[in-house]
């Protein structure tokens, strides 16, 4: 095996389909971040490939959902005016029913159960489903413009091989599903940074959900207030996660990398930039793990599309130029991979952003010192 081999997975069939005339969530984003990696010649290394998914099998899903949902899934592709959707939670405004449902779905869930795959086989080191990161899946309902829950899947998949996993979730909604699904397991610890419940959908995702029974510590959740920004983001990130990664061992990490906590994100109110998004994805890398990365949230095409492609450069070793390609930049108008312009935050609102976080850390600190020995300084 060559050192640090990348896989990305995509095909365009997981880019061509419209949930809604009027959904935020548009495939093509994934189809804009292909190409623009496809001009940065970011796939012509021997160490950086590009695989087709695969669809997810029945055995997979059945690891988390029920069967009658999944039943229920494929029929409704088929009828997708079926009355029984609101069973599910589907047939809404967030979660419509629409024709190639379930196979995108499959495809989408498969690509991140093969990328399991590769990791568990070490015939890749990292791996990138950026079609991924579904987490807000329930175990028999739609929920938060996800049908199946492809994270949980992928991680029942290392969990077989006896494996302990660390998902740490950086998309700007709480990742409830993935937290739900372990919620009483210690070999799974999930850490969900976003903007805070009190402020954005799914509204959960508090310090005090912390897990249950044994797996009591090994939930955690660091809720932002609105307007956190890069260098509070950052720092937060690093008083958190690494004791928590040394603490734990993990023996594979999963990373949700949503990049609706971007500022220029139209359905959130984060205020992160891609060059600080960048440097969460550089201190994941540098825990020097097997690597399942996972793409998520993220409703500005554009910050989507420059985003997962400086996150890919990072998952394969890769330096992208920040002057984008020329004919990307002609196509979609964008010239520099990083923001030229990052948001202004006034010193009142950063105070206010900075007391938020710090009182969330030392109650979360304080909660989980009566369990184990950890310091978040
Ligand atoms: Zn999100």
């Amino acid at each position: 095996m060559s050192p640090n081999k990348a896989a990305f997975i995509y095909s365009d069939k997981l880019s061509q389909h419209i949930l809604s005339t009027s959904h935020p969530m548009q495939p093509k984003r994934l189809a804009m971040t292909y190409d623009l990696l496809k001009q940065y010649n970011a796939f012509n290394q021997n160490n950086a490939n590009v695989i087709p998914p695969r669809k997810a099998t029945r055995n997979e899903l059945i690891k988390f959902h029920t069967k009658d949902y999944i039943d229920a899934i494929e029929n409704m592709s088929n009828n997708p005016n079926t009355i029984s959707a609101a069973l599910y939670n589907l047939g809404t405004a967030d979660n419509p029913c629409y024709p190639q449902m379930f196979e995108v779905a499959l495809l989408s869930t498969g690509g991140s159960a093969l990328a399991a795959d590769l990791l568990i086989s070490s015939e890749y080191d990292s791996v990138f489903n950026i079609s991924g990161g579904l987490h807000h899946a329930m175990r028999s309902n739609a929920s938060g413009f996800c049908v199946f829950n492809d994270p949980v899947i992928a991680i029942e998949k290392f969990l077989e091989q006896k494996m302990k996993i660390a998902y740490i979730d950086i998309d700007c909604h709480h990742g409830d599903g993935v937290q739900e699904a372990f919620y009483d397991r210690d070999d799974v610890l999930t850490i969900s940074i976003h903007e805070s419940g009190a402020f954005l959908f799914p509204g959960t995702g508090n310090t005090n959900e912390i897990g249950t029974g044994k797996g009591r510590g090994y939930s955690i959740n660091v809720p932002l207030y609105p307007y956190t920004y890069d260098e509070l983001y950052k720092d937060t990130f690093k008083k958190i996660v690494p004791p928590l990664i040394e603490f734990f061992q993990p023996d594979v990490l999963v990373t949700q990398m949503g990049i609706d906590s971007h500022f220029q994100d139209p359905i959130t109110h984060l205020s992160l930039t891609v060059q600080g998004f960048t440097e969460i994805l550089k201190i994941f890398k540098s825990f020097n793990l097997k690597w399942l990365s996972l793409g998520g949230g993220g409703y500005n095409l554009k910050a989507v599309a420059r985003a997962w492609a400086s996150g890919w450069g990072v998952i394969s070793n890769q330096t992208l130029q920040n002057d984008i390609p020329i004919n990307f930049n002609q196509t979609h108008n964008i010239s520099s991979l990083f923001d030229i312009s990052p948001p202004k935050i006034t010193d009142d609102i950063k105070n206010v952003c900075k007391k938020f976080v710090d009182k969330n850390i030392s109650t979360l600190e304080k909660d989980l010192k009566a369990i184990y020995s950890i310091n978040f300084d």
